[in-house]
């Protein structure tokens, strides 16, 4: 099968969460099946500055936006042996950020994104390459499919090209005024209610769940819960009303990217035959994050964007109760100023006892992945996650909140015959505590937490299982392409 994966943000290119490690992954995965799979995404300044070796096309797009029209280019380069193409429009891409600054999003973010779909649709037939099925991520690739099924309906090249569209969280759906539709040249029919509008607003997310040929999303739990008010963000009526076309697929990890035993940025390889590696990847992120080098204190660690829905909230009501175990405490985070304020004021408190770097640093992430005994995740909703997949392949076990994914990939090791992880419901700092001094005991049982690290060393996240099942959505995806292009 052809098939091209769009996404605004693709390993190892370009990264602030986890659609980034899903779309580098899964395409690897796909080509591993036999397809041929492409990737398309913008040419960011962060692209360009560690990724210069692309090749400039010969394409000559033109895509109005503002009433402007505008030529981008195409860049080619390739992730392994899958082609990636990239949209280079510097106006819009060069910047510093993917989305925005820590102030807030771009304020062009629609013209930014619209240009991008426009350009997608309009650059495969110069490119020669006719995908049997578009596999579309989140916001930012909402627009494809109503612009297939609107303006381009007629056009013979996508007659037969299935959609796919997956929400990797359905918490951010690309909203803007409503005059941005005439200024994307949209057809002003399509805003209203069962159409592209969201309270008053433009929704570029619901224009690929209304038009998308099937939908799927990260965790079987998160597919149901997104049906319900409480996580649906208004959203949840289309879902129930698609749950025919809507499929939950657990994300996998890419294996070997994330690799304990072939790691560079560790201090010392370790897998489950071998796990001694690990105690000296604790000692070098104490001396490495300045923590008092004490090896019987477990490190209790947390890796995420600093947005509510991670549960920072019941973290910091936690805090500082937390910090009366007997543990270390380190977080790795980016994001939202009133969290980054909350963390930046522990800075330079509890020395030896607390590391806090506020950043984006892929190589002190795995170092901490490497030397922390606990992996923290209270989130409210969490879709899939994949900081709990990489914990346990790096032997951190998670401590997380009973939701979406997290729910599908850990279970509570009290509870459960081979479990891999300690569990809460509540999302309270109480519940979160109470889960804590589970793990703590436990983690005084050192043959019983040896045997908890090695169980979780030898389980397998990898993709082949999931890409099976999105072969079978794309195939799905191409009947329905192809059955209204019969009645057309
Ligand atoms: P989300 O996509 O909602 O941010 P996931 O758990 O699915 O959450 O994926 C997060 C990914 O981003 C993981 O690969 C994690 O290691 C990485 N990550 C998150 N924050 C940082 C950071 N500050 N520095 C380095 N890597 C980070």
């Amino acid at each position: 099968m052809k098939i091209l994966l769009v996404a605004s943000e693709v390993t190892p290119f370009a990264k602030t969460g986890g659609l980034a490690d899903v779309a580098g992954a899964l395409p690897q995965a796909l080509a591993g099946l036999g397809h041929d799979v492409r990737i398309f995404m913008p040419w960011y300044h962060a692209v360009s500055e560690q990724h210069p070796a692309t090749e400039t096309l010969k394409l000559a797009l033109k895509v109005e936006i503002d009433g402007l029209r505008r030529s981008a280019g195409v860049r080619r380069g390739c992730l392994g042996d899958i082609p990636v193409y990239f949209l280079d429009y510097p106006e819009f891409f060069q910047r510093q950020g993917l989305y925005g600054t820590p102030a807030g999003d771009y304020p062009d973010n629609a013209w930014r994104f619209g240009l991008f779909c426009r350009a997608v649709l309009d650059a495969l037939p110069q490119l020669d390459f006719q995908p049997d099925v578009l596999h579309l991520n989140d916001w930012q690739t909402g627009l494809i499919p109503v612009l297939l099924r609107s303006e381009l309906k007629a056009d013979p090249f996508y007659a037969g090209t299935g959609t796919v569209m997956t929400i990797h969280n359905l918490g951010y759906q690309g909203l803007f005024p409503p005059e941005t539709l005439a200024e994307l040249g949209l057809d002003p029919a399509l805003f209203h209610m069962e159409g592209l509008e969201y309270y008053g607003r433009l929704s570029f997310l619901k224009g690929g769940l209304l038009f998308a040929d099937r939908i799927t999303t990260v965790s079987p739990t998160y597919c149901e819960e997104i049906q319900t008010a409480p996580f649906g963000h208004g959203f949840e009526g289309i879902l129930q009303k698609r749950r025919k076309d809507l499929a939950g697929i657990l994300n996998g990890i890419d294996c070997r990217q994330w690799d304990p035993e072939r790691d560079p940025a560790l201090a010392a390889p370790y897998s489950a035959a071998h796990p001694e590696g690990k105690e000296r990847n604790k000692q070098a992120l104490q001396g490495r994050l300045g923590l008092d080098e004490d090896e019987r204190l477990p490190i209790l660690a947390m890796i995420t964007r600093l947005a509510t829905q991670k549960g920072l909230d019941i973290l910091e009501a936690a805090w500082p109760r937390l910090l009366r175990r007997p543990l270390q405490f380190v977080l790795l985070g980016d994001g939202e100023q009133q969290h980054r304020e909350f963390f930046k004021k522990l800075q330079n408190r509890y020395r030896g006892r607390i590391s806090i770097t506020l950043g984006f640093d892929d190589s002190l992430a795995r170092q901490i992945y490497a030397g922390s005994d606990l992996f923290l995740m209270p989130s409210h909703y969490e879709p899939c996650g994949l900081g709990q997949l990489i914990a346990l392949r790096y032997g951190s076990i998670p401590l997380v909140r009973r939701t979406g994914g997290l729910a599908d990939t850990v279970r509570d090791a009290d509870q459960e015959p081979g479990g891999n992880g300690f569990v809460f419901g509540p999302p309270t700092a109480d519940a979160l505590l109470r889960a804590l001094d589970r793990a703590l005991r436990r983690y005084r049982d050192a043959s019983g937490w040896s045997r908890l690290v090695a169980g979780a060393l030898r389980e397998d996240f990898s993709w082949e299982r999931s890409a099976g099942r999105y072969v079978e959505i794309y195939q799905q995806a191409r009947e329905a392409a192809n059955s209204r292009a019969k009645d057309n």
